[in-house]
């Protein structure tokens, strides 16, 4: 079953045309690259996704659920069950690493709270450094700390916005690696956002190519790179 719908997704920012008429599906389980160069849409696709922006045209389903049509419903972000990575950690500054990743989970109260954020700090390989703060943390440490934060409210899909971008080339096949397995582990799906062709190769189960606000082409790994 398709868990994300896409449909002819338009949208303008004043004058310009950021979205020509998107379509995608994303099954469930699946990890979807959109690759593509800057100014090509593919952050403005991410936002729709996410309920940070509205759709001119089209619509947008998560499961069964309609989230956004143009003139239609809009369901907004914090119902969306999803989790979002992006390229500046976007970590709380005074607070822990484990109370970053408790802080969505506040509802479940302080003890409970606490014990999934480690459980899932420990996932990423990071419950030894829980009590740091994000500035004693690494930029791969602190993005790893932003994965557990996105995975702690079990999303059912995951969204990121190149989040290896700011990071050097040894440590960005180690977290690529990290981010693949632990979103399999847990059998969500992700919109992954990158400009890096071997990223989105090594990572996706298919990768979309963007240009200019159109999708110019969706396809496995293995049959981008039999082309000439
Ligand atoms: P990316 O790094 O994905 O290319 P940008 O740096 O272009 O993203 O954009 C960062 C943020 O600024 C995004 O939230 C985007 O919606 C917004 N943005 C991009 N272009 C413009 C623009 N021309 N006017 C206003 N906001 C913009
Ligand atoms: P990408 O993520 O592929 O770099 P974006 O989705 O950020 O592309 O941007 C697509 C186009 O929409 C760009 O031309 C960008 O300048 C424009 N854009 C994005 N966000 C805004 C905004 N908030 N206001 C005006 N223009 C925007």
């Amino acid at each position: 079953m398709s868990l994300l719908h896409i449909d002819a997704a338009h949208k303008r920012y004043d004058h310009h045309t950021a979205l020509h008429g998107v379509s995608l599906q994303l099954q469930e389980g699946e990890i979807l690259c959109l690759l593509g160069p800057s100014g090509s849409g593919k952050t403005t696709l991410l936002r729709l996704v996410a309920g940070l922006e509205r759709l001119d045209g089209g619509s947008i389903r998560l499961g069964q659920t309609l989230v956004d049509a143009a003139g239609g419903p809009f369901l907004p972000p914090e119902q969306r069950q999803l989790g979002m990575v992006f390229q500046d950690y976007a970590l709380w500054p005074h607070l822990s690493a484990l109370d970053n990743v408790a802080l969505p989970l506040h509802r479940l109260g302080r003890v409970a709270a606490h014990k999934q954020a480690l459980a899932m700090l420990d996932e990423v390989g990071l419950a030894a450094l829980a009590d740091r703060h994000p500035h004693a943390l690494s930029g791969g440490q602190q993005q790893r700390v932003a994965l557990a934060r996105a995975l702690a409210v079990k999303p059912r899909l995951l969204l990121c916005d190149e989040p290896l971008s700011n990071l050097d080339a040894g440590l960005r096949e180690e977290l690529r690696e990290r981010i693949g397995s632990v979103v399999r582990a847990h059998g969500i799906s992700a919109l992954y956002i990158t400009h890096d062709h071997r990223e989105a190769l090594a990572l996706g189960d298919r990768v979309g190519v963007m240009h200019q606000g159109r999708l110019q082409q969706l396809s496995t790994p293995r049959e981008l790179l039999r082309q000439p």
